[in-house]
């Protein structure tokens, strides 16, 4: 998830746009007063994007701007040009700057001034920002298409049926969207994947999802292990993109250990790792408490993994013990604002922090009523002697009198 965007530059930016509409009916007139002809763009992939048109008018022109952003931004972006004697333009944006977002869609358009001080606008044009350094091959159905560069036609298909499957697996906690187009690239390797979450300014994953732009990104190898890769890897981003989809704004306010424990138990290969790394942390006494699983996971991967299995495990426990209903009414307790610990008490009448308790006692067999006892076996033993001393005393005292009623 991108980061809130600060409050101030917020403002600022609703300023300049209601600054923008106020002088439209004034300066800015319709596009009938210059002629833009062949418009395009070239992108190349994490370097750059090339935007090229022929502006004209029918008097001179004093300024040409061309005008762009994410379809989904407020800032937009205006570059001033200088066109040529026939009217061409061109500017080149740096894509390594990593401000757009792979697969995002970009708008631009341009605004000419005339010599009579009218600015004209053109009209907007749309493209997505394409990973184009692949031979990508698509297959889709419904709202779901898998775009593949390795592999044969099976391995498209395959992918096509793990999404449809992961999408009914999940249906029971997720509400999902049919109709919301979701595109899913399958790359080859770990390391083209890398490269493109780095040049989307992201840290790497095995896997990710632009939730909100309705793009999912995977790495799976084809070969032996391509249906377990699959099986793992695509319900999961898919499950970010439909609760996404279905929370909105919310969705950044949910847990980390909820999202992900969600997007984890939807997997339709059992990681079988997970319950190992959950068996010997148990023993080492080395789980991660949930609360401090709330507002992100562990940056090494170690801990990051087990934060993983963590998390499937205790949301895979909570249905189980309190219904999907029960989940849905965690989801809305932290869409409603709750804290981490005050949520699961909102939604399910405990804190986090006993429920936490109890999944280790539950599906781990821990015996943390023994742990509790253990801490409190010092005062245990203050109390016995609080009150065994007394008690000695007493019984000294009976057999004194007794010895001495026989004697
Ligand atoms: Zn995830």
């Amino acid at each position: 998830m991108s980061a809130p965007r600060n409050l101030l530059t917020k403002m600022l930016v609703v300023t300049l746009f209601v600054a923008t509409l106020s002088l439209k009916p004034a300066q800015v007139s319709g596009q009938e007063g210059i002629v833009v002809e062949s418009p395009g763009v070239a992108v190349d992939f994490g370097r750059s994007i090339t935007f090229t048109a022929k502006v004209t008018a029918s008097s001179s022109i004093q300024q040409v701007s061309l005008l762009f952003r994410e379809v989904n931004e407020e800032v937009t972006r205006v570059e001033t040009l200088q066109p040529a004697g026939d009217g061409s333009v061109s500017f080149v944006y740096d894509a390594s700057l990593n401000v757009i977002r792979p697969f995002s869609w970009v708008v631009f358009w341009f605004q000419a001034t005339l010599t009579d001080g009218k600015t004209y606008t053109s009209d907007a044009i749309k493209f997505q920002y394409m990973d184009d350094r692949f031979p990508w091959r698509q297959i889709n159905q419904a709202n779901v298409t898998i775009n593949w560069y390795a592999g044969d036609d099976a391995f498209g298909a395959s992918a096509l049926d793990v999404a449809g499957a992961g999408l009914l697996g999940m249906k029971d906690f997720v509400p999902i969207s049919l109709t919301d187009p979701i595109d899913i690239y399958i790359y080859s390797n770990v390391n083209d994947l890398q490269d493109t979450l780095l040049l989307g300014g992201r840290e790497w994953a095995g896997g990710h999802a632009h939730a909100e732009l309705g793009v999912v990104l995977v790495s799976v190898p084809p070969g032996s292990s391509q249906f377990i890769e699959m099986e793992t890897k695509i319900p999961h981003e898919l499950a970010h993109v439909m609760l996404f989809r279905a929370l909105g704004d919310q969705y950044d306010r949910q847990p980390a250990w909820l999202i992900e424990g969600i997007a984890s138990m939807v997997e339709l290969y059992a990681n079988p790792d997970y319950a190992r790394a959950l068996e010997i942390a148990s023993e080492n006494d080395t789980l991660i408490p949930f609360l401090d699983l709330c507002a992100s996971f562990p940056a090494d991967s170690g801990s990051a993994f087990l934060a993983y299995a963590q998390s499937q495990s205790f949301v895979t426990y909570i249905r189980d013990s309190f219904g999907t209903s029960g989940l849905a009414r965690l989801t809305s307790a932290y869409s409603e604002g709750f804290s981490c610990e005050l949520g699961a008490t909102q939604a399910l009448g405990t804190p986090l922090s006993q429920l936490d308790q109890r999944w280790r006692e539950t599906v781990l067999g821990q015996n943390v009523g023994g742990v509790a006892m253990r801490n409190l076996l010092p005062f245990i033993l203050l109390l016995l002697l609080v009150l065994v001393v007394p008690l000695w005393g007493t019984i000294d005292l009976l057999r004194h009198r007794s010895r001495n009623s026989n004697g």
